[in-house]
C-alpha cells in the first residue's frame, strides 16, 4: 500500500517481492545510515574528483563526493544513499558534516597546493533549511577559508517549488562571496527555467551530453554542448563540463569555451589520500 501511495497514486498496484526487497532494503539503509550518523558519522568519507584546465591540464581544484559504508550495509551508492536519507530527513545533519568537511579541507590543503576551487553538493531541500546559511558562516569563520574558493552545487534531485525563495538565498551566498552551480544542467529539473530566475556562477553540463561526443552519429551532441557553452559565457557565467571520459571527448570539448572538465579520463574520484598524490604530481609538472 505504502509502495502505491507514493509510487502509483491512481493505479492498481499488486504485489511483488521485488517491492518488498525494495521496501525492507530502504528500512534496513535507514537503520544502518542512523546508526552512523549517531556515532559522530563513523562511515562516512569524502572522495574528491579533480576539475582540471583545459588549457594547461592542470587541477584547478575538486568536487567533494560523499560515500558510505555501513555497519551492516557495505554496498551502497551515493544515488541509493543519499536518496533514502533525503526521503526521511537525515540529508540534514550529513549535508552540514559534509559543508564543515569540505571547508575544512580547501583550507588544510592551501599552504601545501594553493588556493584550490573546491565544490560540495546541497539538495534544495537542504538550501531551504533555516540553519543553512547560519552552519555556513559559522565553518568560514571556524576554519578562515576564503568563500570565494567554495562552489555550492545545487544538485537536480528534486523539483524547486520556491524558486523565489531560492533565488535570494543564492543572492545573499553570492554576496557574501561563495560561489554557486547548477549540476546537472540539460536534466529533469535542471532547466532552462531555473536559468531564468537564478544567478549563478557555474553551469555544471550533465555526463549525458559529453560521454558519447566522440562516437559517430552524436553530432546533435556536439551542437547542443557547444551552444550551451556559448550560451554559458554569453550570461556571464563559468561553466564544467562533467563525464570527460576519453581523450577524444576531451579534446573536442577543449576546444569549446569551457572554464573546468571533469571526469574519469582525469581521475575517477579517489580518497584525500590519492587526491593529494595528483596535486603532487601537478606540483612537479608545472
Ligand atoms: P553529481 O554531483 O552530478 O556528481 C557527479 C557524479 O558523476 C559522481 O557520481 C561521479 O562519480 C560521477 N562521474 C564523474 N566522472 C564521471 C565520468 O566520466 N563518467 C561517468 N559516467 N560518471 C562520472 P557519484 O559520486 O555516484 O554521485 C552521484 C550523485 O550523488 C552526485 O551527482 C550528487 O548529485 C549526489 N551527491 C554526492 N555527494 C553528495 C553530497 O554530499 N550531498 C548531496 N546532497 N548529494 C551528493
Ligand atoms: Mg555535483
Ligand atoms: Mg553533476
Amino acid at each position: 500500500m505504502e509502495y502505491a501511495k507514493t509510487n502509483r497514486r491512481g493505479d492498481l498496484v499488486f504485489f511483488s517481492v521485488e517491492i518488498a526487497r525494495k521496501h525492507e532494503r530502504g528500512l534496513a539503509l535507514r537503520e544502518d545510515l542512523n546508526q552512523s550518523i549517531k556515532k559522530d558519522f563513523r562511515g562516512f568519507e569524502l572522495f574528491f574528483q579533480p576539475f582540471v584546465n583545459p588549457g594547461t591540464n592542470l587541477i584547478a581544484g575538486c568536487e567533494c563526493l560523499l560515500r558510505w559504508k555501513g555497519e551492516k550495509i557495505k554496498d551502497s551508492y551515493p544515488m541509493e544513499f543519499i536518496k533514502v536519507l533525503e526521503d526521511y530527513g537525515g540529508i540534514r545533519e550529513v549535508g552540514f558534516w559534509v559543508m564543515e568537511q569540505a571547508i575544512k579541507q580547501q583550507v588544510a590543503w592551501r599552504d601545501t597546493y594553493g588556493e584550490l576551487q573546491v565544490s560540495f553538493n546541497v539538495s534544495y531541500q537542504q538550501f531551504m533549511d533555516e540553519d543553512f546559511e547560519n552552519r555556513l558562516i559559522s565553518y568560514v569563520e571556524k576554519y578562515g577559508v576564503n568563500p570565494s574558493y567554495m562552489i555550492i552545487e545545487l544538485t537536480e534531485s528534486c523539483q524547486v517549488d520556491k524558486p523565489q525563495e531560492l533565488a535570494s538565498m543564492f543572492d545573499r551566498l553570492r554576496g557574501r562571496g561563495f560561489k554557486v552551480a547548477l549540476d546537472d544542467f540539460g536534466t529533469a529539473y535542471a532547466s532552462l527555467e531555473m536559468l531564468k530566475c537564478l544567478h549563478v556562477d557555474y553551469i555544471k553540463v550533465e555526463h549525458s551530453f559529453v560521454r558519447e561526443l566522440s562516437e559517430p552519429g552524436h553530432d546533435i551532441d556536439y551542437v547542443i554542448i557547444d551552444n550551451l557553452l556559448r550560451m554559458c559565457r554569453r550570461l556571464g557565467y563559468d561553466s564544467i563540463v562533467e563525464g570527460v571520459e576519453n581523450g577524444k571527448v576531451a579534446d573536442i570539448v577543449g576546444e569549446m569555451d569551457v572554464t573546468l572538465l571533469q571526469g574519469y579520463y582525469y581521475s575517477r574520484p579517489v580518497c584525500r589520500n590519492d587526491f593529494e598524490k595528483l596535486l603532487e604530481e601537478d606540483k612537479q609538472q608545472s
